[in-house]
């Protein structure tokens, strides 16, 4: 059977919802759907909060993979509703399903604080995606090939983009696709920063698709733009704060110490559900045993390690005393970041558990690079405009990488203790320490050259 016919018979007799504080209800008409979310794979997205150590600067900011994956199923929706309302000619039908499927199962392969466990075990989010989706004994794999045999395969080509249809593609993975419009609005809503916020409805009601993919009327220009430019503001304000990124610099170097005790063998409290990955053999189903609650119990756990830097660290994480950096400007800079290491090594603690370089850099927009499908506004006789030609905010932010580089420490080095709390282990060198923070301009991004 082909996936059009097998969405008319697919149809629940009654459409189901699901409540979201986003985009107000979730419509769900396709039993194949509701099957997918009911699968253990998707259930286990609710035990991963979107953004990872976010929280711990945005403590409203404890959302789900699960409600993520919701909301770029519902975006996608409204537009491909939109699609077969008023671009038949140009959309075709049959792409329904897949479409729908690829969203909502394009982060499935998302494990906890994905980005700090990825760089520490060297797991693969979106090869695990992939895997979820094609592996046979997986609930998802089950529900996906009762469609068709070969329906697995096509969903995973969308998230991979090899997908033939380049409007499908671009739907779930693009410079402005279904994916980033709920991550943005869902972001901005639960972490309270407004300026995430963009006119979503109005993006909606002028995305059209056209022969080589996705396009926007010229008319809704400004939408387009208003989105480039939140998105460009969270990413300095939100995602690449500088607190966030200490508690995540904290948790590497907790699970990269427990890794070097592990292999060591002195890895104690022993933790089995991690084991595998210590040892860097692992199955599928020893990933999909993990979420948030696994790493933090372990983490629990070995705040009582004998290892002081396990212990150590597994207590500023658990209590939240993240990190503490110094931004620094790249290709000059670098001497002094290496003389702050080495006084920590010169007061014997191992350097490379508690000092890191962090980078975060982001491309808010790019037309050039190959690997970015520029966005394309459309004019009412169909002759395409690239988006920064089109609008100078844009322009002005279209191929600059904006972020930043910064030597994490703990606190201690940076602030010292203040007078009858408890000796820091650090006290006596903390003036050493201090003289180069503030003889140099590092600390201070006014005296940058
Ligand atoms: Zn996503």
């Amino acid at each position: 059977m082909s996936a059009d016919k097998f969405e008319r018979i697919d149809r629940l007799p009654f459409e189901k919802v699901f409540k979201d504080p986003v985009h107000d209800y979730v419509h769900v008409r396709h039993k194949i759907i509701l099957e997918l979310i009911d699968t253990k794979e998707f259930q286990r997205l609710r035990r991963i909060k979107q953004l990872g150590t976010a929280q711990f600067t945005f403590h409203g900011a404890e959302h789900s993979r699960f409600s993520h994956s919701l909301g770029v199923y519902e975006i996608t929706r409204k537009i491909v509703d939109m699609f077969e309302r008023n671009y038949p000619k140009e959309w075709d039908l049959s792409m329904r399903l897949v479409t729908l499927c690829a969203a909502l199962l394009h982060d499935l392969g998302h494990g906890p604080f994905s980005h700090t466990f990825e760089k520490i075990f060297d797991t693969d989010h979106e090869a695990f995606t992939t895997d979820i989706i094609l592996t046979e004994g997986t609930e998802i794999h089950e529900v996906l090939s009762r469609v068709s045999p070969d329906f697995p395969n096509q969903v995973a080509s969308v998230i991979t983009k090899e997908h033939k249809n380049p409007q499908v593609v671009q739907l779930i993975s693009s410079q402005i696709d279904a994916d980033r419009m709920d991550y943005l609005q869902r972001d901005a809503f639960f972490t309270g920063a407004t300026y995430g916020a963009f006119d979503l409805s109005r993006i909606l009601r002028v995305i059209r698709p056209y022969d080589k993919g996705i396009a926007f009327q010229y008319q809704g220009m400004h939408a387009v733009e208003d989105y480039v430019v939140s998105r460009f503001q969270m990413y300095m304000q939100v995602y690449f704060h500088p607190a966030s990124r200490g508690m995540e610099v904290t948790l590497d170097r907790l699970l990269y110490r427990a890794k070097q005790l592990y292999q060591n063998g002195e890895l104690y409290p022993a933790f089995p559900l991690l084991e595998p990955f210590f040892k860097e053999d692992y199955t599928l189903d020893d990933y999909l045993r993990l979420d948030d609650g696994v790493i933090q119990t372990a983490i629990n756990l070995w705040t009582t390690s004998d290892d002081a830097y396990l212990s150590e660290l597994s207590t500023m994480f658990l209590n939240r005393r993240p990190f503490k950096s110094v931004a620094y400007q790249k290709g000059q800079d670098e001497p002094i970041i290496e003389k702050l290491q080495d006084i920590v090594e010169e007061l014997n603690y191992d350097k490379e558990i508690f000092t890191r370089i962090n980078s975060s850099s982001d491309l808010p927009y790019d037309y050039k690079l190959k690997s970015k499908t520029p966005i394309h506004l459309m004019y009412g006789d169909g002759t395409l405009v690239e988006l920064s030609e089109a609008s100078p905010i844009v322009r002005s932010l279209s191929g600059n990488l904006h972020g930043d580089h910064r030597l994490f420490v703990p606190k201690e080095f940076l602030e010292g203790t203040k007078e009858n709390q408890e000796v820091s282990m650090f006290q006596e060198y903390y003036d050493e320490f201090q003289r180069y923070i503030k003889n140099d301009r590092i600390n201070d991004p006014s005296k940058k050259q």
